[in-house]
């Protein structure tokens, strides 16, 4: 890698994550260490909670693990249930999947709830499941908040209804939406909530964010699954005395302080409305560009764009080409999706001109590949959006 590195070209990221991170965070990367058992760890850990508490929206713990986020939904998997629990598994793709493997890798008894790929969970649907467990069979339900392999948005307020009556615990990819739109964890009612540093609070990864309710601890205590590394009991006893269990990665946490610093100037409304922009920016510019979005209309997610590109135009290809040509970098699909969408996300240190810039070099890659476009009418479409003219729908 060195010698290739010296010579990178500037590049726009538009990765539904890891996601650009402003120089400021970055830079606080750079400060010498501290003692994670001192008083200056203890007062970074505590302002590290209250930035995130309001972002969870809940009042109760808020955990922070070395860990990507897949460390942080293991955590949650691990903690609250004992081998042979029925889980109810609520996927709407790839991460939805991933999490019911966690809990199928624990001994947990997963049973999944199917969803058509580019819809979000049908809340009816759920709440019949549910309302069939007469016996209370169904220990937890995993869910995800935001689909980054489809490009789908759950409404985890209507899901939230359709669950109370039930009252199994509930756990929650949060991963790649928690920032980027309203999230009640508390007055919703779910257990656990997971999230990570480097989607939209625009850190680089090694930190998961896990907030916990207080019906979760009481389960966490009756808990079997063995777990040591990522246990929340040993989180919860060292995070009182301003500690984490382990050597936590320090320089993560500094950029976390400083990007949750930057996430509250602005403040939440704005960071919210942001997401939704842009996302409603891209799809505009893709629709006019010919793509066909992935989500449906009613399951758009705020945080990442899924779309087919227009017919005869490859993914792979078109990726590359505007990759090498203008260092503009998306993602393709995952799984079953590989080859059949592309996606463009909207979170991190991301600025208008940055987005319009991209729209453009997509516009200039589909023509290098052979596609008759009328340059201006992506950007066109997305300036109308960012410009007001046409509101930012969800
Ligand atoms: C990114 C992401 C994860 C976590 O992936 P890591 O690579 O472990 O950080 C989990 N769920 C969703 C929905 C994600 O987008």
């Amino acid at each position: 890698m060195p010698q290739k590195w010296a010579a990178m070209k500037k590049t726009l990221l538009f990765l539904p994550g890891p996601v650009p991170v402003a120089q400021p965070v970055l830079e606080a990367m750079a400060w010498p260490m501290i003692n994670h058992r001192g008083p200056e760890f203890a007062d970074l850990l505590a302002r590290m909670e209250r930035g995130m508490q309001p972002i969870f929206g809940t009042e109760r713990d808020v955990l922070f693990l070395g860990s990507s986020g897949t460390g942080g939904l293991e955590t949650a998997v691990a903690n609250c249930f004992s081998p042979g629990d029925s889980l109810l598994s609520v996927p709407v793709g790839v991460f939805g999947k991933r999490l019911a493997d966690i809990a199928r890798t624990y001994g947990c008894n997963v049973e999944v709830l199917e969803t058509p790929l580019g819809a979000a969970v049908d809340a009816k649907a759920l709440r019949e499941r549910l309302a069939r467990d007469a016996g209370r069979t169904i220990k937890g339900i995993l869910l995800t908040q935001n689909e980054t392999s489809t490009g789908v948005q759950n409404n985890m307020r209507e899901l939230a209804a359709a669950i109370r009556d039930h009252g199994a615990l509930t756990i929650v990819d949060a991963v790649s939406g928690l920032g980027a739109s309203p999230f009640e964890m508390d007055d919703w009612g779910y257990d656990v909530v997971v999230s990570a540093s480097q989607k939209a609070i625009a850190v680089p990864p090694g930190i998961a964010m896990v907030a916990v309710s207080d019906r979760a601890w009481q389960a966490i205590e009756r808990a079997t699954i063995p777990r040591f590394y990522f246990d929340l009991r040993k989180a919860r006893e060292f995070a009182r005395k301003g500690q984490t269990a382990w050597t936590p990665p320090i320089s993560i946490f500094y950029a976390l302080a400083v990007a949750l610093e930057r996430f509250h100037a602005d403040g939440l409304e704005a960071n919210y409305a942001r997401h939704a922009r842009y996302a409603s920016a891209i799809r505009a510019a893709f629709e006019a560009l010919g793509f066909t979005i992935f989500s449906r209309s009613d399951a758009h997610s705020v945080t990442v764009v899924a779309a087919t590109p227009p017919s005869g135009v490859e993914c792979a290809a078109l990726l590359k080409t505007l990759r090498e040509n203008y260092g503009v970098v998306l993602s393709g699909g995952q799984g079953e999706l590989t080859g059949k969408i592309v996606r463009m996300g909207t979170m991190g240190d991301v600025s208008e001109a940055d987005l319009v810039g991209a729209i453009g070099a997509i516009e200039l890659a589909l023509a290098d590949r052979g596609v008759a476009v009328t340059f201006g009418s992506g950007t066109g479409a997305a300036g109308t959006v960012l410009n007001g003219r046409v509101a930012a729908t969800v």
